[in-house]
């Protein structure tokens, strides 16, 4: 809502352009002169990609300090957590975008948009060479670079297969609009084959078993969709079928939706039980076929194979290829994911930053970083901190990496003086620091990187933007507001991410949530802040309306079957 009425500030203040008038030729020459320096000592800044990050960043960035150019081969922002609702038609597609040049333009002052993709970044002369995705420009070529000052890479991640055969050519996947609108025309293909004449109920059934792989959310969220479409629209409008129909969910896990409080998965397995939603935990798919799928049980050892009538592939992101080459350019050729430090900049690249689903901050050096202010914070080289001290120390690893602050969350041991018990076996006054590494040293082991979420890529969009817009005023102030008492100085604080929760829908009305503050709701109220909550983070109000009409046109009409 906030968001909104702040967009909506910008929107009028920029519906009336401030205009010059010299009164003279010369004035107007020193005028124009002034402001042509000024133009040209703009710093040039490129982003990549439209998405979460790059479209947070570029909402808050102050662009009357920079020449700004942005470069995506999708010339909209969708909001990727209605995806699902659109496999479904319980949301139309064109509800959950915005272009980017309706974004850009309520910015007062001018950002440079072209639809084309980023082939390849070249550090070592600050450029970056794309091409368009409309066939051909006029002069033939549809290719061309962009020089830049500033660099931020916001591109996102591809879908990640584990190179397990069969899955790109027969499976759908679930990240982009285009592949929502396909996963839509395919369900309703799937009935209609299933209902044509001269088929065996074998052969009908087959056709109607829809797999989807991976329990995340994402995985989880479009199966709970689909089994509403069917029981609650298709099913009266497909009933020679309605018994043949069945959905299953395949997890390597233990469990489905495993980054979430243990309640909520068990909530959501209970559910699923009783809609007759099969969920195979345990098994890891080895290939995919048009029509089979071949997995493994991980406790038997044993090979199955099912057959299908669709498959959605939905399990975690992998790196986009001009990321990868941009890594191996860079020395992290050997990394899975590129690492940025906790200014979001790239390890040796100050001018290149990497937000959002395409990078994460690098753990090795947040325990390097982490020993490195204990021993700073041990002036008499005792090996020992007092609590105060110890409690201040945790208090700057915090703000540094607050991947520490959620681990100490998750485990309950954020009270710090339970977690030196903890460490330690006694009750003493003082901290042994080697104590407290050794049990950070298991925190390296399971401290996972930021999520790869919406929430994480708007929040390091608006913090850049921040330390962008703050950039001049910092170079008065060299050392910053807050100086760190090792590690070095640094002229803004260090990206902090704030978890605002999460949410499960699990159809029905029926959906999950998990709160700042270990607090967990599940059922159908949760359903109803689901929609207040996605109703109001809605990037216009355009959306937020259109999105606001679909649910109603739902509640009231049920979905559309046609298949268009
Ligand atoms: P994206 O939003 O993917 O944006 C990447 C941008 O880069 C796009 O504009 C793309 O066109 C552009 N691009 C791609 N290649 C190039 C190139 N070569 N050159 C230039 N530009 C390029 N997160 C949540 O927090 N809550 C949810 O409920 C939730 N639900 C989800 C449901 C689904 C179905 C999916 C797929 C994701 C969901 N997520 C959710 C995750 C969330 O969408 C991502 O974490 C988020 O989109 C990451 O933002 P990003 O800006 O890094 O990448």
């Amino acid at each position: 809502g906030r968001a909104s009425a702040k967009l909506l500030f910008v929107c009028s203040l920029s519906g009336g352009s401030l205009i010059a008038y010299a009164d003279s030729p010369s004035d107007r020459d020193e005028s124009s002169f002034m402001q042509n320096q000024k133009e040209t000592q703009k710093k040039k800044v490129v982003v990549l990609g439209t998405g979460w990050a790059g479209t947070s960043f570029l909402k808050d960035l102050d662009i009357s300090s920079y020449d700004v150019q942005v470069v995506s081969p999708r010339n909209y922002f969708a909001f990727t957590p209605l995806l699902p609702s659109v496999t479904c038609g319980t949301v139309e597609a064109r509800s959950i975008v915005e272009p980017v040049r309706n974004i850009i333009k309520k910015r007062n002052g001018e950002i440079k948009f072209w639809e084309a993709e980023c082939l390849k970044i070249d550090p070592a002369n600050k450029k970056v060479f794309c091409r368009s995705n409309i066939d051909e420009n006029l002069a033939g070529n549809n290719e061309f670079s962009l020089k830049y000052d500033y660099l931020v890479i916001a591109i996102g991640a591809q879908v990640n297969t584990f190179n397990t055969p069969g899955v790109l050519e027969h499976c759908h996947f679930l990240k982009e609009v285009e592949d929502a609108q396909r996963i839509r025309r395919t369900v309703i293909d799937c009935f209609e084959k299933a209902v044509l004449p001269e088929l065996t109920e074998e052969e009908r059934r087959i056709n109607l078993h829809f797999v989807i792989v991976g329990g995340g959310p994402t995985g989880v969220e479009f199966a709970a969709e689909l089994y509403d479409f069917v029981h609650e629209d298709l099913v009266k409008i497909y009933p020679s079928v309605k018994d043949l129909v069945s959905i299953s969910v395949i997890q390597s896990g233990d469990h489905i939706l495993n980054t979430f409080d243990e309640r909520i998965s068990t909530f959501a397995e209970q559910k699923f039980q009783r809609d007759g939603i099969e969920v195979l935990t345990g098994h890891r798919v080895l290939s995919v076929s048009d029509r089979m799928i071949n997995m493994k049980t991980k406790s038997t050892g044993q090979n199955i194979s099912i057959p299908h009538g669709m498959v959605v592939w939905s399990t975690g992101v992998g790196t986009r290829p001009v990321v990868k080459d941009f890594m191996e350019q860079i020395g992290q050729g050997n990394r899975r994911i590129l690492a940025v430090d906790e200014w979001l900049r790239v390890k040796g690249y100050e001018d290149v930053y990497a937000l959002g689903d395409c990078a994460t901050v690098d753990q090795k050096k947040i325990m390097e970083d982490i020993s490195a202010i204990f021993e700073a914070a041990d002036k008499d080289n005792s090996g020992t901190l007092t609590i105060e001290e110890f409690k201040d120390v945790i208090e700057d690893i915090i703000i540094r990496y607050p991947q520490v602050e959620l681990y100490l969350k998750n485990k309950q041991l954020f009270d710090v003086t339970d977690l030196l018990k903890d460490a330690e076996g006694n009750d003493r006054e003082e901290v042994d620091i080697e104590g407290f590494k050794l049990a950070l040293s298991h925190v390296d082991k399971q401290m996972k990187s930021l999520p790869a979420t919406a929430q994480v890529a708007a929040q390091q969009g608006a913090y850049l933007a921040r330390c962008f817009n703050m950039r001049e005023k910092r170079k008065s102030n060299p050392e910053g507001p807050r100086k760190f008492r090792s590690g070095g100085r640094h002229e803004f604080r260090p990206f902090r991410y704030r978890h605002l929760g999460q949410f499960a829908p699990l159809g029905g009305e029926q959906a999950a949530a998990e709160l700042p503050g270990d607090w967990v709701s599940m059922g159908q109220s949760t359903q109803w802040l689901w929609y207040s909550v996605y109703a109001s983070k809605q990037v216009s109000w355009r959306t937020r309306l259109l999105v606001i009409g679909d649910w109603s046109r739902r509640f009231v009409f049920g979905r559309d079957s046609s298949r268009i």
